[in-house]
């Protein structure tokens, strides 16, 4: 494959000359091997619940129409959605549950590694979720918003879960009710909307979704619905607001991007996964005297911590650390031989990196007790012990600098600047405090509408082509870009988080940007800061006295490729934000199921999802979906 076909990116470029030179394995490489991919899997028509299957399910109305329980097309691509949910929703909602133990643990005094980083946060979140007390200490504060967090997670009782209760628009929850009344009075049905426990919304989807239970797509799906609820404004949103307290939250601030941010004469580690509590470690440690003697007395300059991924998305937002890229650098980092160290946490880490460290000094380096990989390193992170255990990850790293070889250092110059940290707080201080400036501009058009995009890099698309081609179609129609995960890393990457990128931004676009003194594309943070942009959204809501899906709003997941996209992308459409995808979901071998998705979905919630693979078509229906909702709201 050529080497633009593979990455638009020109440090993966010239690392791809490496790659191939050496014969290095990598994804790409291993994407060709798996060709041609199962299409009853592309169309998720196989099922593989019970013992008597795995059944197949004809894509073209032949036979054989039902697996051997008789479960049809419809119940088995609904099924297979649905646990996708689940998994993804649990992935990031056991995130959430970590720092909210961590905060309990701080609160009591049990933990002093970590401490509270934000107290106005720490209040505004109390007030929010209604357990604040102006008598109290920082700490009972502390220990009030983590009991509630946790209490999310294990209520055992009907009723909408706390945080998701505080945090909701006022008129989705309005609406998420009446539904509810709906399926009851007129369907006869019990089908929940608001979710009422983290874990139990998960479980009770691992519980239908067994052999010989729930065969209805409709039911099947609004679990999914719920699901993913108690996602987005439960675990996520959890995750990101603990996070917030306990490492800051994040202000406006200005890094850099791509793998050009690995330096020769310094001990590299690059930090990748998801969760900030080690990472953050690691970073405060190493600028530490000691860890720079250290690595002196090794023959380096320093330590030099760069981001991958979502844990590198974290330390960006909060302490200004630079990131060396997205999903698919995580191989290409280790192939500029000047990474002493990968060291990961969970989610999206390629097992590859085991053997492709071998071939280079690099120490790939597990630390969670929920993500181990044969071949790897592991140091077990515990808590309670961060600041040891972090010094220890970082003296592993620095002892392998000397085997460093220099033949095999091939690091691209390629770096972009960027302006991250646009947490909602940050949004709001630009604009003087209020929503009210952003509400202006788009009533007056300046800002037509918003797009939200998020999500990963996929090997089967050009690694971040349509990220960068749709962002710049956006941007050419006075529309706001913001987002989260790999798609950020990339906007980043290219250059497009700084203020240069207003010369190919529209006028009306540029002259509010120049203004409020923003890029037009605002990076809002990792995966579960998601629930940034729902609540950012909650707010123009709540202050204009609408309902989200009557918002000029439109989420995208352009080169999505894990389960948690799915479970973002219905708590977007669930939130009442139309979502794009691309590529495809596995859901096209039913006609019921696709068109409930992407059609009927739209009458009980407002939004639904569409498929595009052309980005500037895709940009095409977004602009059109923001000037209807423009009209219907009376503007121009
Ligand atoms: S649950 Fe039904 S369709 Fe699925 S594998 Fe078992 S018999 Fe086949
Ligand atoms: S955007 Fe996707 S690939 Fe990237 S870190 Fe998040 S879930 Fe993983």
């Amino acid at each position: 494959m050529k080497n633009d076909k593979r990455s638009v990116d020109p440090a993966a470029q010239q690392v791809f000359n490496v790659m191939d030179s050496q014969g290095y394995d990598n994804a790409w490489s291993r994407l060709e091997k798996q060709k041609p991919q199962c299409g009853y899997g592309e169309l998720g028509v196989c099922c593989k619940i019970c013992v008597m299957g795995p059944c197949r399910i004809d894509p073209f109305g032949g036979e054989p129409s039902r697996g051997v329980c008789g479960a049809d097309a419809d119940t088995i691509v609904a099924r297979n959605v649905l646990r996708m949910i689940a998994v993804g929703a649990s992935a990031h909602s056991d995130h959430g549950r970590r720092p909210a133990i961590l905060l309990r643990e701080v609160a009591e005094g049990k933990n002093t590694d970590y401490k509270i980083t934000d107290a106005e946060k720490l209040k505004g979140v109390a007030q929010k979720i209604g357990v604040y007390d102006s008598g109290d200490s920082i700490l009972e504060m502390a220990g009030k918003v983590a009991e509630v967090a946790l209490d999310c997670f294990s209520r055992q009782k009907e009723g909408c879960i706390p945080f998701a209760d505080a945090y909701l628009p006022k008129k989705r929850q309005e609406r998420f009710e009446k539904l509810e009344k709906m399926f009851t009075d007129e369907m006869g049905m019990t089908i929940g909307v608001l979710p009422r426990n983290i874990d139990r919304e998960a479980v009770d989807i691992l519980q239908r979704t067994h052999f010989g239970t729930d065969h209805d797509p409709l039911s099947l799906l609004m679990q999914g619905v719920r699901c993913s609820l108690s996602d987005g404004w439960g675990g996520s949103l959890i995750a990101t607001e603990l996070q917030d307290i306990l490492f800051g939250t994040p202000t406006v601030k200005s890094v850099q991007a791509n793998l050009g941010v690995i330096d020769e004469d310094y001990v590299n580690i690059v930090v990748s996964g998801h969760e900030p509590i080690l990472s953050a470690k690691i970073v405060e440690i190493a600028m530490s005297k000691a860890m720079k003697e250290y690595a002196v007395s090794k023959g380096a300059k320093g330590v030099n911590v760069v981001g991958m991924c979502c844990t590198g998305n974290e330390i960006l937002m909060r302490q200004g650390v630079s990131i060396a890229g997205n999903e698919l650098h995580q191989e290409l980092a280790v192939m500029t031989g000047a990474v002493e160290a990968v060291v990961v946490d969970v989610q999206c880490i390629f097992p590859s990196l085991a053997d492709l460290s071998k071939c280079f000094h690099t120490q790939f380096i597990s630390t969670s007790d929920q993500a181990k990989f044969p071949g790897a390193k592991h140091i077990q992170f515990v808590e309670e012990n961060a600041d040891r255990i972090a010094e220890d990850v970082i003296r592993s790293a620095v002892d392998v600098f000397p085997q460093r070889n220099k033949q095999k250092v091939h690091i691209p110059k390629t770096k972009s600047n960027a302006i991250v940290g646009f947490s909602v707080e940050e949004i709001l201080k630009a604009l003087g405090g209020t929503p009210q400036p952003l509400i202006d501009a788009i009533a007056g058009g300046s800002i037509k509408g918003v797009v939200g995009v998020v999500g990963c890099n996929n090997v089967k698309i050009t690694q971040d082509s349509y990220h960068l081609s749709l962002t710049s179609e956006l941007l050419k129609r006075d529309i706001l870009v913001i987002g989260t995960g790999c798609w950020a890393i990339a906007a980043a990457k290219a250059g497009f988080m700084n203020m240069d990128i207003l010369s190919e931004t529209s006028p009306n676009l540029r002259g509010v940007c120049e203004s409020l003194g923003i890029p037009p594309v605002l990076h809002m943070g990792s995966c579960v800061d998601c629930s940034r942009m729902l609540v950012l959204a909650g707010a123009l809501a709540d202050t204009l006295g609408v309902d989200v899906d009557q918002l000029p709003l439109v989420g995208s997941a352009p080169e999505w490729t894990t389960e948690k996209a799915v479970s973002i992308g219905t708590y977007f459409v669930a939130s009442g934000i139309p979502v794009h995808l691309w590529p495809a979901p596995p859901v096209l071998g039913s006609a019921t199921v696709t068109k409930m998705l992407t059609d009927d979905i739209n009458g009980l919630l407002g939004a639904a999802f569409f498929v595009e693979g052309d980005p500037v078509a895709a940009a095409d229906k977004m602009e059109e979906m923001i000037i209807e909702k423009r009209k219907a709201l009376g503007l121009s």
